[in-house]
């Protein structure tokens, strides 16, 4: 099959790769239906994390279902699933609790290489949720951003304790902060405020239920939310970037009492205690057990009520992978879906 593989930062390649077997009787193989790729890649494909020997990219996946181990009951060949990045038994006490990115038996998918033609999924039936029937092509998109971005966004507002009458602030224009300007609407915030400078990204923003547009960021951005809410700060701030900078950007946007979801992927981020400690903010996040949500989100999705998959705005074949990189790492792109 093809899949793309990352050889050294900057050098991503498509090539020939093994296709994938059942090797645990758990497993399931899906034909990927399409894939993308993700901000998290970019920190690898950057070099800020390193590279150790070719490694295959990519953790967002739907599609159908060719094969399935013996010991799989509830996925079937031939239906159409979306999984998340972490595998997951869903039955495990801490799945249970709805932390299906911690099960204790999880397994990363990113290790299997999701931009390529085809995927192995361990715990098939903990991991993967089946639509209804296979779905109309124009749906694919939203189903695929379901798998990470969607449900990374929706986490984000979760953890930020976003309802009825709140009003949220989201640090980070990608399309998990994107998306998660779309969950903040959906579960009834009364205003959310987009922190982006770029145009296009501000009228997706918009277009998602963003209430108000800062483009100002740091200090800067902080004094801005500040205006905008009376002094106090935002009830709920979605953190979607993962630096030191956009950290503290959130914790300082949030009002005493109110809740940061993070769900930007930390990198060299430090915080200070005692200013943590005088904020009286609520902190939550890490990596989003969008199993949690995937029931609610497909049905969401299918019956047409939101519409993720704009958040791609570039479609290519899986060969041009190494173009999607590139697009994304010079911000001309949001997100790449790559169609194998
Ligand atoms: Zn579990």
């Amino acid at each position: 099959m093809r899949g793309a593989v990352l050889h050294a930062p900057g050098d991503v390649r498509v090539e020939d790769r093994d296709d994938p077997k059942i090797i645990e009787p758990t497993d399931a193989i899906i034909r990927l239906s399409a894939t993308c790729i993700c901000g998290s890649d970019l920190w690898s494909y950057r070099g800020i994390e390193e590279v150790d020997g070719p490694s295959p990219l990519g953790h967002e996946y739907a599609g159908v279902v060719q094969e399935v181990g013996g010991q799989v009951s509830r996925i079937r060949p031939g239906q159409f699933v979306v999984g998340s990045f972490f595998a997951s038994d869903n039955t495990c006490e801490l799945c249970q609790a709805g932390y299906q990115s911690s099960c204790i038996h999880r397994e990363p998918l990113g290790a299997e290489g999701a931009q390529a033609e085809f995927l192995r999924v361990p715990l098939a039936d903990g991991t993967l949720v089946a639509t209804p029937d296979l779905p109309p092509d124009d749906l694919v998109p939203s189903l695929l951003a379901a798998s990470d971005v969607l449900g990374t966004g929706w986490f984000g507002a979760v953890a930020a304790d976003v309802g009825p009458r709140t009003t949220v602030a989201v640090v980070g224009d990608g399309a998990v902060g994107l998306l998660g300007v779309l969950a903040a609407r959906q579960l009834g915030a009364e205003r959310i405020i987009a922190m982006s400078r770029h145009q296009p990204r501000q009228q997706l923003a918009v277009g998602f239920g963003a209430t108000d547009i800062v483009e100002e960021r740091g200090d800067d951005g902080v004094a801005r939310i500040k205006e905008l809410t009376g002094g106090l700060g935002a009830h709920s701030v979605i953190e979607a970037v993962g630096t030191q900078e956009s950290m503290l950007q959130a914790i300082r946007s949030t009002r005493p009492g109110g809740h940061v979801g993070y769900v930007g992927v930390a990198h060299g981020v430090e915080l200070p205690g005692e200013e943590l400690f005088f904020s009286h903010v609520h902190l939550h996040g890490g990596p989003a057990p969008v199993r949690r949500f995937l029931p609610e989100l497909i049905d969401l999705i299918w019956n047409r009520r939101i519409d993720p998959g704009k958040v791609f705005d570039l479609q290519l074949p899986i060969d041009e992978a190494a173009e999607g990189y590139r697009a994304m790492d010079e911000r001309r792109a949001i997100k790449v879906l790559l169609r194998p």
